[in-house]
């Protein structure tokens, strides 16, 4: 707990005292650390591929790939992988602001989860087979009609479906399944239920309750190299909280993870 404490002195005529404050800032303490380090962790973020990406290019313009022409072209290659990775953190920090800036406004619209996930994987399938994997999706006869925004959840299908990619075991699958509208006792009211499942090496639960936090990531150096922002699940969290939905994280080492997201109906 972090207090606030003021003081100060008080004359009435002859008498004299103290008047001592205390605030409780703890909250306000909280939020002014996680500003802090979220600027720090973007920071971070940017700076490597940044660096790597001066490094090329005084290489290309002053060092020896001057006059290589095949040292220029693979150094160039890398560079585009460095600059895509800053373009898609930028991308997914626009989106969580976005998302941040519509939390408090409910959904106004209907939309049809059937129509949008066959979309979705209909769309990821082409990824999921060049990695080795394929998608098997149990979707209910449309329409699965939900209180929702089309864009945001659309996002949330994908992200959820691309980490089954990313993290997935090569030539295993990856089951999607989404439930038509049923009472829930969690949920105290009618709610589908969409699963994203895959069969890859999983991850110990302990990191389950930090796993949406922005930059969170439980393998950094596979995160990288898949192409990871650390950002995907933290969009997620918020776009489930703006629709009144829980998300729920299951998984052991080795025994692959499931995603299930509830959404009120
Ligand atoms: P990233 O861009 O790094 O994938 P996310 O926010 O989407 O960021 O996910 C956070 C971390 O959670 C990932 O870096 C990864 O370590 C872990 N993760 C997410 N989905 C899975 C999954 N299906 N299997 C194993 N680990 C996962």
């Amino acid at each position: 707990v972090t207090y606030a404490i003021r003081c100060a002195a008080i004359h009435r005529g002859d008498r004299h005292g103290v008047l001592l404050s205390f605030e409780d800032v703890t909250d306000v303490e909280a939020a002014s650390q996680m500003r802090r380090d979220f600027v720090a962790n973007v920071s971070h973020e940017l700076k490597t591929p940044l660096t790597a990406l001066l490094g090329f290019i005084e290489t290309i313009l002053h060092g020896p790939a001057r006059e290589d022409a095949a040292a220029r072209d693979r150094f160039l290659g890398i560079m585009e992988a460095e600059a895509e990775r800053m373009n898609r953190l930028v991308g997914d920090l626009l989106s969580l602001n976005r998302v941040e800036a519509t939390e408090r406004m409910r959904p106004t619209s209907r939309i049809d989860l059937a129509v949008l996930l066959t979309s979705v994987v209909k769309s990821l399938s082409g990824i999921a087979g060049d990695a080795g994997l394929e998608i098997r999706a149990d979707v209910p006869e449309p329409p699965v009609s939900v209180p929702g925004d089309a864009d945001q959840l659309r996002q949330v299908l994908t992200n959820l479906i691309e980490n089954a990619i990313k993290y997935g075991a090569e030539g295993k699958r990856i089951d999607v399944r989404l439930t038509p509208p049923a009472y829930h006792p969690r949920m105290r009211c009618d709610a589908v239920e969409l699963v994203v499942r895959d069969f890859g090496p999983g991850f110990d639960p302990v990191h389950i309750p930090r796993l949406t936090e922005r930059f969170y990531r439980v393998d950094s150096h596979r995160s990288r190299q898949m192409g990871g922002t650390g950002l995907g699940l933290a969009i997620v969290k918020h776009i489930i909280g703006r629709h009144r939905g829980r998300i729920q994280i299951e998984s052991e080492p080795g025994q692959g993870a499931a995603f299930r997201v509830l959404l009120p109906a």
